[in-house]
């Protein structure tokens, strides 16, 4: 008799874009399949925890017939294309971010069709033709189906965003692959600004891991930009390293070769010079969209916070029987957020009213019910649904905002935002290390603590602290938001005055008190 293993699956979503039909589906998936919760997560995907092995073929199929997909969503391949999540429709950056997020995500896509051999019961699926570039090496003639990835695939996971210049929602530096969206003055796309190299992930007690931010490595325009993303997953596959999987991401291959040897193969590849990086102005700070806002359209969008990410019924909210209710009445497509939250679009102003009892009705705060805290933390899964958690994390945190909350109010401190991000180990799926808080699980209730990352996202945190019991965190903080709070520069934030009295002076202030 073989073993009930129960497993995580995780849909693609690229841009976030989830249709009715496919929410609806999910949602009562996740009751009948899987725990009975779908879990939005920092990469605008779901996950559906507690799927039974036996069970899986019935959900994925479900998934595929209700316009949605699992592939390519685990594995050495690419993975779901992230773009932000705000449905304005009189932008026209947004728009392009959205529509490349679709096409990027459908040209890094693996071609077998082993996929849905397996799992939609060999019924012929299209498949999207990929266009033949000239100058890629084509190293895998063994495999003419798959000429992109080959019989090897990647040498680790590959993951990609398209942002535009006023918004870094999506971490645009911590990709392998970010993409900038770079119109005229009257909006029609002109190209992207290329950046390469950056990754979150690492290992504790190995030096030669670490979180790298992207570089920049220059523009493409519009006519190009197939050939180029196709050019730089090539030459990871080619030169990235396949001996040691803890080297193995594309930001230890820009590392050590440097950003010019890496452009220089990248243009061997497309077979031409690369133009150069379009000015643009900084990110703003962190941006999450919760609340009504206009479209643009004539219609509305509502961006909801939920906690950690996880759509589920408790004591406090019936947020998932909300958003069903929601779905059943105005079949309303969603967005998902790389803060894990969810968007409601296309809302007929008409429909406000109801769909604010019914949120109401269920306990759904909205966003003015929220502290700015909560609107901007995040924490990864972890235990007890992450096979790789070492300590707690989306069950902890919100304890943690709160108690951090209130000691900012007691300091005088409550009007100014912080960005704190858990995880339950160094991978670093909440992205902590671009965290002005950032705690990473180290043993069973300690965490690394990181902070001096920028609130937009182009700086990252450096280690104040290896191991912190998370018992007592706020109390040993204290004297360091004290510190802040005495001689921040006006409009300073924390992560900035951090960078800048340094990470001596933090621990020197923390000693002693
Ligand atoms: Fe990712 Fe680690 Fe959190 Fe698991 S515990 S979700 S691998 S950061």
């Amino acid at each position: 008799l073989e073993r009930d293993f129960s497993l995580m699956l995780r849909t693609r979503q690229p841009g976030g874009h989830v249709p009715a039909p496919l929410y609806a589906t999910l949602s009562a998936l996740a009751d009948q399949y899987g725990n009975g919760t779908l879990r939005v997560t920092t990469r605008q995907t779901f996950q559906m925890h507690g799927v039974l092995k036996g069970n899986l073929q019935t959900v994925i199929e479900a998934i595929v017939r209700n316009m949605g997909s699992t592939l390519a969503t685990c594995g050495d391949i690419n993975r779901n294309v992230m773009a932000p999540p705000a449905p304005f429709r009189h932008r026209p950056s947004y728009r392009h971010a959205q529509e490349y997020a679709r096409k990027l995500s459908d040209l890094l896509l693996p071609r077998t069709r082993s996929y849905y051999d397996l799992w939609i019961d060999d019924e012929q699926v299209e498949i999207p033709v990929l266009p033949q570039l000239e100058h890629l090496p084509k190293i895998h003639l063994d495999n003419p189906t798959e000429p992109l990835y080959g019989n090897q695939y990647l040498p680790r996971k590959f993951k990609c965003a398209i942002t535009v210049p006023d918004d870094n929602s999506v971490d645009i530096y911590s990709q392998d692959i970010g993409l900038i969206v770079v119109t005229d003055t009257k909006g029609a796309l002109r190209g992207f600004n290329i950046l390469v190299g950056g990754g979150m992930g690492r290992t504790h007690n190995k030096e030669e891991t670490f979180p790298l931010l992207g570089q920049p490595l220059g523009f493409a325009p519009v006519a190009e930009i197939e050939t180029v993303m196709q050019a730089i997953l090539a030459v990871q596959r080619d030169h990235g390293n396949r001996q040691d999987r803890k080297q193995a991401r594309m930001k230890y291959l820009v590392h050590t070769w440097g950003i010019r040897k890496f452009r220089q193969k990248v243009q061997e590849y497309v077979g031409q010079k690369l133009k150069p990086w379009q000015k643009i102005p900084p990110f703003p700070p962190g941006l999450n969209y919760l609340g009504w806002q206009t479209q643009g359209d004539g219609k509305l969008f509502l961006g909801l916070s939920i906690p950690n990410g996880r759509i589920a019924d408790t004591a406090e909210m019936q947020l998932k029987t909300a958003l069903r209710l929601i779905n059943e009445q105005f079949a309303l497509p969603l967005q998902l957020s790389p803060t894990q939250d969810v968007i409601l679009m296309d809302i007929d102003p008409h429909w406000r009213g109801k769909i604010s009892e019914i949120l109401r009705s269920h306990r759904v705060p909205l966003a003015d019910d929220l502290s700015p805290f909560t609107r901007l933390a995040m924490a990864c899964p972890a235990l007890p649904t992450c096979g790789l958690a070492i300590t707690e994390s989306e069950r902890v945190l919100p304890n943690l905002v709160q108690e951090v909350e209130t000691l900012w109010g007691e300091l005088g401190l409550g009007d100014t935002p912080l960005i704190i991000r858990m995880t339950g180990c160094p991978n670093g799926c909440a992205r902590p290390y671009l965290a002005e808080l950032g705690l990473v699980g180290t043993l069973p209730g300690h965490y690394q603590v990181w902070v001096g990352a920028s609130a937009n996202g182009d700086r990252l945190a450096q280690v104040l602290w290896e191991k912190m019991p998370l018992d007592g965190m706020t109390q040993v903080l204290k004297p360091i938001f004290t510190f802040y709070k005495q001689e921040r520069y006006m409009g300073e934030r924390f992560g900035d005055f951090c960078q800048r009295v340094g990470l001596t002076q933090l621990q020197q202030r923390a000693a002693e008190s």
